[in-house]
């Protein structure tokens, strides 16, 4: 016995053609996709017109757990994620302890197994302990199941460790995924450091930062012939960087977050800086920044979308702005967001958008996902693009209430979806 998926319209991604088809799930699986289904041996679900996109793939995202679980848990994150219209999140290994070592990589597994809404793939450390002096078994990671590695919170400041690690993860064909942040730029900067930051009297983070350790990484990359994979790319000269590698034929890939395409340090401006929901790292900056952003998206420059989910207690965020830690929750709002701000706009088509969800991600990271045909793995989700909606903390199913985007009215929300052919997601 199966699920058939009727009344709904899959979105094709090549041409944008919204296609009404039905689909068949069994097990795990995709059985069947065509006009109609013979449903009399199955469950069905009418999807009321709406429309069917793979499940989205989100490669930058903090769970907490093990040892933050007041932040976030495996359970609660998942199930955000599901919401959001997520199938598969990469997870950060800047937990407590941090992930790096094997037992740790197998732990995150069995937790998702026993508590997940959607895969969990994590990341495991570059450096033991993310402390950027010594090297984490890398083999060893990867034989437990790591998709890449970074130390993602913090860059890998030594540059002979750094080209150490991708020369070990070019000869184990594992990306290396990297928090661009040069501290000795950034000190103790707490948001972009410019006009705004003065005015403010705020210590700033320079876009240097973290072009010049894009800079680095991309000649250590070339070096060792390892795959790059640059995080939370927020600079225009960062972008510039990546498109310049990418014209020379190096494996280099970025990903940008809705905060860093929809945003500017004018949020924080406005409020003179009251609010920690409005900072994070790397910081929202320039109104020149967020368009290099944009254009690299459009363009291809950017690969993907990821949202750097990483939430924090209220109490954490109502710290000081100088004091509080960086991060804004994202899984349940990204695709919503983006759809409202950029597609109903006119940037870009809805399945040039969906593309930095899906195939984009699964292809980057070599992962077999992002396709609903016969045969492939039934993660996907379905979207009620017209219901518009705004932004509460009261729904989110993130413990994260910590968003700059609160009370923002958006369209575009999943409403059903489906993690290898089980329900983790159904709401209105
Ligand atoms: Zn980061």
């Amino acid at each position: 016995m199966g699920l058939v998926l009727k009344n709904g319209r899959l979105l094709n991604l090549e041409t944008g053609e919204r296609e009404a088809l039905e689909i068949l799930i069994v097990g795990e699986s995709i059985a069947e996709v065509a006009e109609q289904i013979d449903a009399a041996d199955h469950e069905t679900i009418d999807l009321n017109g709406n429309l069917i996109l793979p499940g989205f793939l989100d490669m930058h995202v903090h769970l907490r757990q093990p040892g933050f679980e007041a932040k976030e848990t495996i359970e609660t994150g998942t199930a955000a994620a599901a919401r959001g219209g997520f199938t598969t999140v990469a997870c950060m290994p800047n937990t407590r302890p941090v992930l790096d070592s094997p037992e740790l990589i197998r732990y995150v597994y069995e937790k998702t197994a026993q508590e997940g809404s959607c895969t969990v793939l994590p990341y495991g450390a570059i450096t033991k302990g993310e402390l950027g002096e010594e090297l984490t078994d890398i083999a060893g990671l990867k034989a437990a199941g790591v998709i890449g590695i970074t130390d993602d919170g913090v860059g890998v400041q030594s540059s002979s460790l750094m080209r150490e690690a991708m020369r070990t993860a070019a000869a184990l064909d594992l990306p290396v995924v990297i928090h661009s942040e040069d501290e000795d730029l950034a000190k103790d900067g707490c948001m972009n450091e410019g006009v705004v930051s003065k005015r403010l009297g705020l210590p700033g983070i320079p876009g240097l930062a973290e072009s010049a350790m894009i800079a680095r990484d991309i000649l250590l990359a070339e070096d060792t012939g390892a795959h790059l994979h640059v995080c939370h790319i927020s600079d225009a000269a960062s972008v510039e960087l990546v498109r310049h590698a990418k014209s020379r034929g190096l494996k280099v890939t970025t990903e940008v977050t809705p905060h860093h395409l929809l945003l500017t340090e004018a949020i924080i401006d406005q409020t003179d800086a009251s609010d920690a929901n409005m900072k994070v790292n790397p910081p929202i900056r320039t109104e020149k920044d967020r368009l290099a952003c944009l254009q690299g998206l459009l363009d291809g420059t950017i690969d993907m979308v990821a949202t750097d989910h990483a939430p924090h207690t209220e109490e954490e965020k109502q710290r000081p702005f100088q004091t509080a830690p960086f991060g804004f929750v994202g899984l349940e709002i990204a695709f919503p967001l983006l759809y409202t701000e950029l597609v109903q706009t006119g940037h870009l088509p809805l399945h040039e958008l969906v593309k930095k969800f899906t195939v984009n991600p699964a292809q980057v990271f070599k992962l077999d996902r992002g396709s609903l045909t016969v045969g492939k793995v039934a993660d996907l989700t379905v979207v009620d693009l017209d219901t518009e909606r705004t932004i509460t903390g009261e729904e989110l199913k993130t413990k994260g209430r910590n968003t700059p985007f609160m009370g923002k009215t958006v369209q575009g929300w999943s409403v059903l979806t489906i993690n290898q052919g089980r329900i983790t997601y159904q709401g209105k």
